[in-house]
């Protein structure tokens, strides 16, 4: 099936996003900003709305155009929190959420998300939606942190878990300096798939998403 096809037609059913968010895809599309697909933006809008999460973690700002969007699926009452490390996104990042959230229901916070995911676990946070996107080789080792911060019941989206397509395709197909990634998402998923606290599902929607819930049983803090 054709993939630019499908989207066009899935875009006669999509609901437009407010102005300011489709002002601010195209905006990262044509900086080059890499940011959620529509597909993407889709599954989480439903899932953010059917869940209506009260503590959203997001690991990957960029500018903010995803976290800037779940906000607008949520109840006032929910907070997002979001990390970031790069210096030239944290500075659009500030501006974008500092003019569109001016409640500040979402934290930016500034650093490297290994140690802010430590601290945060460290700190005793706990969050009932988790969205997984930033470095795609380093899912893996972010995954102790996150599933000890995910709440009984909570929700794990991973986007890109295909990464362009190379992890669809045989290791030796990949070249030398993606096969770092390839073997750390294909280990990230097979973790994902056998965990017994997780039921999880990969979806080939966007560049290939997981969505996983922890079991009620699961427990934080460990
Ligand atoms: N979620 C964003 C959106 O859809 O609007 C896109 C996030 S982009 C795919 C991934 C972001 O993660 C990049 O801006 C990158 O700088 C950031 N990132 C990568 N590794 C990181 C790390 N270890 N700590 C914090 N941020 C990281």
């Amino acid at each position: 099936m054709d993939e630019e096809r499908m989207e066009v037609f899935l875009d006669m059913y999509r609901e437009e996003p407010p102005v300011y968010i489709q002002e601010l895809e195209r905006k990262a599309l044509a900086d080059g900003v890499p940011i959620i697909r529509r597909g993407t933006r889709d599954l989480l809008r439903y899932l953010l709305r059917t869940k209506q999460p009260q503590r959203v973690l997001e690991v990957g700002t960029a500018v903010g155009y995803s976290a800037l969007f779940m906000r607008e699926c949520l109840p006032e009452t929910s907070s997002i929190t979001t990390v970031e490390k790069v210096a030239v996104r944290l500075l659009d990042a500030r501006e974008n959420l500092g003019r569109y959230d001016p409640e500040g229901r979402i934290r930016l916070l500034e650093g490297d998300a290994a140690d802010v995911l430590r601290q945060l676990a460290a700190g005793g946070n706990t969050y009932d939606f988790i969205f997984m996107d930033a470095a795609k080789g380093q899912y893996l080792s972010f995954l102790p942190d996150v599933l000890s911060i995910l709440e009984p019941g909570g929700t794990l989206v991973s986007d890109n878990i295909f990464h362009g397509g190379d992890v669809l395709q045989s290791r030796y197909a990949v070249i030398r300096r993606d096969r770092t990634i390839h073997g750390r998402m294909r280990e990230y998923l097979e973790i994902l798939v056998s965990h017994p606290e997780l039921e999880t599902i990969c979806l080939p929607i966007g560049d290939g998403v997981t969505i996983s819930t922890a079991s009620v049983h699961h427990k934080t803090g460990i």
